[in-house]
């Protein structure tokens, strides 16, 4: 689309940033993802009903969407010789790091832990989840992360690596 065309009337009323996660917002009613269950209510994504009396619409949400079409927020590509030695322990780590960051984010999950060569690349929905995951295994195991966030912050990269 062409900038100028976006601009002006356009900017007052939609989201700058993240608009496909946030197109919903703007929804008066409450929504319930038919994929994970997730519901949306008062501005946010979360596992909690609303009020059974209220219109509730049944949608696919962000995460879903995401995970759908492959669509990471968030890379990390995990390398070196202790990876190699600790990998189940180092995707245990992982998944339970999504498993709390999860029930207070809905929309932040996991799309996929895959190996690549000598590499375990994991994809998140959210950046907040591929943040959190680096400091877990910093914090877990040492190791040396580097973070590269692109797009106005709403892509982040990590490369974690320990020998
Ligand atoms: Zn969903």
């Amino acid at each position: 689309m062409d900038k100028h065309q976006r601009g002006n009337k356009a900017a007052l009323t939609q989201p700058q940033h993240h608009d496909r996660d946030r197109a919903h917002q703007h929804h008066a009613g409450h929504q319930h993802c038919s994929g994970c269950g997730a519901y949306f209510s008062t501005g946010r994504w979360s596992w909690q009903a609303p009020p059974a009396d209220s219109p509730c619409e049944t949608v696919t949400c962000p995460a879903c969407r995401r995970i759908a079409e492959h669509n990471a927020a968030g890379n990390l590509s995990l390398s070196g010789a202790f990876l190699q030695a600790h990998r189940t322990e180092i995707v245990n780590l992982i998944r339970h790091t999504e498993a709390q960051e999860s029930k207070e984010h809905a929309l932040e999950r996991l799309i996929d832990i895959a190996d690549e060569g000598e590499r375990l690349m994991v994809s998140t929905t959210g950046t907040h989840l591929a943040n959190r995951i680096a400091h877990a295994l910093e914090a877990a195991y040492d190791g040396t992360a580097h973070y590269t966030y692109t797009d106005n912050e709403t892509h982040l990269d990590v490369s974690w690596k320990r020998d």
